[in-house]
């Protein structure tokens, strides 16, 4: 099998040892002579998988019993919507605009018809090399939206301020069990799972309860109630995904939970950061204080090295290093499941690179 070191933004690389798992699982789920795709989402089988996937990532995030787990559809994206359309009660919602995915979101927010977006912090001014410090907020807003971790720019808030009196909303698509949180600083924390959790198709939401209300005239699929109500059953849940994620969840609390992870999480970014910041050739466009864990932008300054680098780099088996096309350079995502070994191994790569080019 070909050996590859998967630097992907996401969807992103998986836990080995999950993967085996989920071969090994693949023709016959638990004796049942069914392939975990082929198990009804009414049937106990299924039933335990999804009990056991809100279990862990309870465990895992601490989740007080005053919060929903909702296993949903449609992406980030579609949180974009369902956010106003089922928050939005007083028409008024202030959102801080970190980067790109935040831009996205506010601007599904303002689709939203007699809805007030207020946009109270943004550091576009600054090319996004920074998160934009958070402002005190009136209470007449209904929620504020923030972006923990802008995978695009590679920039996150480690901590949300304390002493916000509405429900700060959370977009922790690409770092969500990747650095600890408290989830009673938020009212709604959702995510992706191509990064993180699992398989793309899958959207956590966590939400307290008291924000759960009905709304009139709201799709059923677009309206947490419906979902809550209902389990996350409406309809045919993702059931393949959320099996995988349930794996994940198993072999994260099997490496200590999160603030293991966040540790060698830590230890992977910081070799990389430390390599850019002395080297003659690369560097972080990112100020320190805002660096990412996870998504790790980086430059030569010259489009066309940058290109070679890319091409050369994929050759020898780092692939996915490429930057989001929106901004250029390099960028290498370390989740959870990206292995320390690749961080080094890029590391002398890219040293080998330098010397090269500066011969
Ligand atoms: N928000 C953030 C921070 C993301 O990184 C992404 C995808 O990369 C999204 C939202 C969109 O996620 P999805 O593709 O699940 O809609």
């Amino acid at each position: 099998m070909k050996k590859v070191y998967n630097f992907s933004a996401g969807p992103a690389v998986l836990p080995s040892s999950v993967l085996k798992k989920v071969q090994d699982e693949m023709l016959d789920y638990a004796d049942s002579g069914m392939s975990v795709m082929e198990l009804s989402h009414r049937s106990s089988l299924f039933q335990a998988i999804i009990d056991d996937a809100e279990c862990l990532l309870r465990e895992l995030m601490s989740i007080p019993d005053h919060y929903s787990v909702l296993f949903l559809q449609g992406g980030a994206s579609l949180q974009f919507s369902m956010i106003p359309m089922n928050l939005a009660q007083n028409k008024k919602v202030a959102y801080v605009n970190s980067g790109s995915w935040s831009e996205k979101a506010i601007e599904e927010a303002l689709k939203i018809p007699d809805l007030t977006v207020d946009v109270i912090a943004s550091s576009q001014q600054d090319q996004f090399k920074k998160v934009p410090t958070i402002p005190a907020v009136t209470a007449d807003y209904d929620y504020l939206h923030i972006t923990t971790n802008n995978t695009i720019e590679g920039t996150t808030y480690f901590e949300v301020p304390t002493g916000i009196e509405i429900p700060v909303i959370a977009d922790m698509s690409s770092n969500i069990l990747s650095s600890e949180y408290d989830v009673s600083d938020f009212g709604l924390i959702y995510a992706g799972a191509q990064k993180n959790i699992g398989p793309a198709g899958l959207t956590v939401v966590i939400i307290r309860k008291d924000l759960i209300r009905l709304v009139d005239n709201l799709p059923a699929m677009l309206d947490y109630s419906v979902q809550e109500k209902n389990n996350s059953m409406y309809n045919t849940p993702p059931t393949f995904a959320i099996y995988v994620a349930k794996l994940v969840f198993e072999w994260l609390k099997e490496l200590g939970g999160v603030k293991s992870i966040e540790a060698i999480n830590r230890k992977k970014a910081q070799l990389l950061y430390d390599y850019l910041d002395q080297s003659s050739l690369f560097s972080s466009p990112v100020e320190r204080g805002s660096r990412s864990l996870t998504n790790i932008p980086f430059v030569t300054g010259d489009a066309a090295i940058d290109k070679q680098f890319v091409e050369e780099a994929e050759k020898a088996g780092f692939v996915n290093l490429k930057g989001h096309r929106s901004v250029g350079g390099m960028r290498a995502s370390l989740y959870n499941a990206f292995p320390i070994e690749g961080v080094t191994a890029l590391i002398e790569f890219m040293d080998t690179f330098t010397k090269k080019t500066e011969e």
